[in-house]
C-alpha cells in the first residue's frame, strides 16, 4: 500500500463527495493500490473490506471508536473495536479472479459466484425493493433441481437463505457486524459496519482540517495552495503554532 499525501486526500475527497459508498471506495482504493486499478471492482467486497481496514490503519490507527444507541432503552454507547481483529476474518489471498462457487440445498444445485463493487453499482438506480432481486439475479449463472435448469425466480426462500448464509462463510468481510453491549441495561444486539462510510466521514473531517490549514497559512503568509500541501504535516503544525503566538 503507497502512502496518500495531503494533495491526494482532498482530490479524492473531493471526487468522492456526491458519489455512492461502492465508488468511494474504489477511488481511496485505486489511489493506494494502484497496482490493482483494473481488478479491484471485481474482487470479492470482503476483499475491498479488508483493504479500506489496513488503509484505515495507516491514516488513523487501528482501533475503531464507535457510538450507537441501545436499541432497547435509547442509552448513548461508546465502544472501541480493535482492527486487527476483524482482519483476522480476511480470507487472503482473495483470488483476484472472482471464482463460480457451488451451493446444493433441498435438491437445488445452484452455481454462484460472491458480489463485487461492480455487483453493487449496476444495481445502485434500481428501487430497494428491486435491488436485492437484481443482485441475485447476477451472482447466479445457473440454478438446476432435478436435472432441469430453474431460473432465478422461481428459487424457492430457503435456497436463497442458504445461498446468503454460504456468501457470508466464503466472504466474512462483506458484511461486517460488531457486538455491543449496553452498560445500562445488559442488552447485547449485533451492529452493522459499513466500513466505508465509518472511514469516509474520518476523511472528510481530515480534509476540512486540512482546508482551514490552508485558509489560515494562505492568509497569513500569502502561499498557494500546492505550496502549502507539499508542506510535511508537522511543518504546517509549526508555521500554525507561530501564528498561535
Ligand atoms: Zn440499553
Amino acid at each position: 500500500m503507497r502512502l496518500l499525501n495531503a494533495a491526494e486526500l482532498l482530490d479524492i475527497w473531493e471526487a468522492g463527495r456526491v458519489v455512492t459508498p461502492s465508488r468511494r471506495s474504489l477511488l481511496l482504493l485505486s489511489a493506494v493500490y494502484p497496482e490493482e486499478r483494473e481488478v479491484l471492482a471485481n474482487m470479492p467486497i470482503g476483499g475491498l473490506n479488508a483493504r479500506l481496514l489496513r488503509l484505515r490503519v495507516q491514516l488513523f490507527g487501528s482501533t475503531l471508536n464507535c457510538l450507537a444507541s441501545c436499541p432497547e432503552c435509547n442509552a448513548p454507547i461508546e465502544a472501541a473495536f480493535g482492527i486487527d481483529g476483524l482482519l483476522s476474518h480476511a480470507i487472503e489471498p482473495m483470488p483476484e479472479e472472482n471464482a463460480t462457487h457451488s451451493l446444493t440445498h433441498e435438491g437445488y444445485t445452484v452455481d454462484f459466484r460472491l458480489p463485487t463493487a461492480a455487483d453493487l453499482l449496476a444495481i445502485v438506480d434500481k428501487p430497494s425493493t428491486k435491488a436485492a432481486g437484481g443482485l441475485v439475479e447476477r451472482l447466479i449463472d445457473k440454478s438446476l433441481h432435478q436435472g432441469e435448469v430453474v431460473s432465478t425466480p422461481e428459487l424457492p426462500g430457503q435456497v436463497l437463505e442458504a445461498l446468503e448464509r454460504q456468501i457470508s462463510e466464503l466472504d466474512p468481510l462483506a458484511h461486517i457486524e460488531l457486538n455491543l453491549t449496553c452498560p445500562e441495561c445488559r442488552n447485547d444486539w449485533l451492529e452493522v459496519f459499513h466500513v466505508i462510510d465509518f472511514l469516509w466521514l474520518e476523511v472528510g473531517n481530515m480534509a476540512k482540517r486540512l482546508l482551514f490549514e490552508v485558509a489560515r497559512l494562505a492568509s497569513a503568509f500569502g502561499w498557494s495552495e500546492r505550496e502549502i500541501l507539499a508542506l510535511s504535516p508537522e511543518r504546517r503544525r509549526s508555521y500554525l503554532e507561530l501564528l498561535e503566538v
